[in-house]
């Protein structure tokens, strides 16, 4: 029965060269993207899941190494550089840590985001009755898609419903190569400003060309409020900005996995 399905929330980072589906065994997943898995700038979006969705009985967290927003936070660090107002989210979170090199940093990132996601997930379902179990992956170089490095002209494509298509399924349905998409994925309005911003400061680093909203057409007036805010903030920065509508019907994910 539909309304009995369990559902996973999977919070991941933005990255072109990861596939979450890999590391998930529930087809019905919420998910949620961002620069560096970060749960900071995620976290009204996550408390937004859990509202709108009370058959999520199950997190998965996915932080990696080799993660392209960390590789800025300790750039900033290491230069002694000013730190950008625009960043200031991402960056101000490590401001009191302290690291040998990039790989502790990867951990830190890992362990507080895990830290602070258990901490929001209790606040979220306080006196609820409802049990989640947050797990989390810590994903490694190697596990990423290794083809995908060589892809050129990037582009990133901004979600902001709740769909659990994977790369393949939203690069097949914009014609676009998947190697060199990123894909961010938010459910609030507060975390799509913040996080147009970040991907605006992160875009030489990422040799960033083009933002698509993709526009599922889920048709719950929520959404198209987010996708018009959403509309406006990355417009602001990008003025490349694609807006893409794809209905719900052709966008519905076609990944094809074993049920055990
Ligand atoms: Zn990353």
């Amino acid at each position: 029965m539909e309304n009995n399905t369990k559902k996973t929330l999977v919070i991941g980072c933005m990255d072109r060269r990861y596939n979450f589906v890999k590391e998930v065994d529930n087809e019905n997943c919420v998910v949620i993207r961002n620069a560096g898995a970060d749960i900071v700038n995620a976290e009204q979006s996550i408390i937004a899941a859990l509202q709108q969705n009370p058959e999520i009985t199950e997190i998965i967290f996915l932080p990696h190494q080799d993660c392209a927003a960390m590789k800025y936070v300790d750039g900033v660090a290491s230069d002694g550089t000013e730190q950008n107002g625009l960043l200031a989210p991402l960056v101000g979170e490590f401001q009191d840590k302290e690291w040998e090199d990039i790989e502790e940093l990867y951990r830190i990132n890992s362990d507080d985001g895990f830290a602070r996601l258990r901490d929001i997930v209790g606040r979220a379902t306080e006196g609820t009755g409802r049990h989640i179990e947050v797990k989390r992956r810590y994903v490694g170089k190697r596990e990423l898609d290794e083809q995908s490095e060589e892809a050129e002209g990037h582009s990133a494509v901004v979600i902001v419903e709740p769909f659990d298509g994977t790369n393949e399924d939203i690069a097949k349905r914009l014609g676009v190569e998947e190697g060199g998409m990123y894909v961010v994925q938010l459910l609030n309005a507060d975390d799509v400003k913040q996080n147009a911003a970040l991907l605006y400061e992160l875009r030489e680093k990422l040799h960033l060309e083009k933002v698509t909203l993709l526009e599922i057409g889920t048709d719950k007036k929520e959404y198209k409020k987010l996708a018009d805010i959403a509309k406006k903030e990355f417009a602001a920065d990008f003025p490349e900005i694609d807006f893409v509508q794809v209905p719900l019907k052709s966008a519905q994910s076609t990944r094809h996995r074993h049920v055990h």
